[in-house]
């Protein structure tokens, strides 16, 4: 059982937190759970295969460790724990990518105009960088990829959940909006072989889809197409439903409805959306998204309530018709033509 710390201690622990945090971004940059794949290894060998310093090494394997990432054992070597192992490379549920997305310096530069922008309103990303999240993404090519990586995997362990809490079998043609690489579209064609899709992404995106192949596998690859845009433009016609999974939080409101108000103009007569993202319930609960909803204020979006859903979705012409729950930290909101 955890220990109790008195508040000036678990306070400590907090305001160290981001500590935790470069140590796991280092561990990601130098590979070192792929390292440890095979068998545990010793610092020297670790530190000569990573080009780095082996006693510096030794204490952030210690600190790590300290956290339940790595364990020293006798040599002294060190091995994998189940949490270090989620930082291998491609393993299932791999967090490497979310662990060098969420902390390469393009994101600690625009964390730290979190102040400023609490201050001026300014969006913390653009006063560090002066452009949009996705046009830096776009001009940053290794960015953009690890951005990619990190969405699939985090995705992968939100997929099923997804595809299982809704009855998408009622549906013929199914449109990803922001679908990124496709793993989620790749789950519910499997699971629903009568339905289609289309994948709906910026070109740079699509691209990417080509080569990660979710949904190139037989069987789907003639149900699927992947469609290159931008939807503040439009999205792809006649869809019976439209998919926006961790989408809308990216955008603020004004934004957010214009996407869904393209979303409704596209869709087929009897159309509805179907927006995956969380949604905060009101009280003082632990959530991850309200954490995340942090991310969404540095790049100028937002997570939401019911209630802010059913505000964007008034001012794109559709009505909220139903929250559905889901298995993991996500929700579909539904929603219809007003
Ligand atoms: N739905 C995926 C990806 C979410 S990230 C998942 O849950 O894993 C948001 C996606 O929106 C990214 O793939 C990004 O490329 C896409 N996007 C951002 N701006 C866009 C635009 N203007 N037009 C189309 N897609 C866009």
């Amino acid at each position: 059982m955890a220990k109790i710390l008195p508040p000036p201690a678990a306070m400590f622990a907090l305001i160290t937190g981001r500590w935790v945090s470069d140590l796991l971004y280092v561990a990601a940059k130098l590979e070192l759970a792929d390292r440890l794949k095979d068998a545990p290894r010793t610092v020297g060998e670790l530190a000569a295969s990573a080009e780095v310093q082996a006693p510096a090494l030794y204490r952030v394997l210690r600190a790590l460790a300290s956290v339940g990432v790595f364990a020293e054992i006798k040599g002294p070597r060190f091995k994998l724990t189940p949490l270090a192992a989620t930082l291998q490379t491609g393993a299932p549920g791999s967090m490497r990518a979310a662990a060098l997305m969420l902390e390469e310096k393009y994101q600690v530069d625009a964390w730290a105009q979190m102040l400023h922008g609490l201050k001026t309103g300014e969006i913390p990303f653009r006063t560090a960088h002066g452009v949009s999240y996705f046009a830096y993404l776009d001009n940053h090519p290794e960015d953009l990829k690890i951005f990619g990586e990190a969405m699939t995997s985090v995705s992968t362990t939100e997929n099923p959940a997804i595809a299982t809490a809704y009855k998408f079998s009622g549906i013929r043609t199914l449109v990803d909006v922001g679908g990124g690489h496709g793993s989620l579209l790749a789950t519910i064609l499997k699971a629903n072989p009568k339905l289609k899709g289309v994948l709906f992404d910026q070109p740079s995106v699509i691209a990417r889809a080509q080569q990660d192949r979710h949904l190139t596998e037989k069987d789907i690859a003639e149900r699927c197409k992947l469609e290159a845009g931008d939807f503040f433009e439009a999205v792809p016609q006649g869809g019976d439903a439209y998919l926006l999974k961790r989408t809308l939080h990216d955008w603020n409101d004004e934004q957010c409805a214009k996407i869904l108000a393209n979303c409704r103009a596209a869709m087929n007569e009897r159309g509805r959306v179907l927006v995956a993202d969380a949604v905060i319930a009101p009280g003082n609960g632990a959530d991850r998204g309200k954490l995340l909803d942090m991310q969404m204020l540095i790049l100028g979006g937002r997570e939401r309530t019911k209630r802010e859903f059913a505000a964007i979705f008034r001012e794109a012409g559709l009505k909220l018709t139903r929250v559905v729950p889901t298995k993991c930290p996500l929700s579909i909101v539904e929603g219809v033509r007003a």
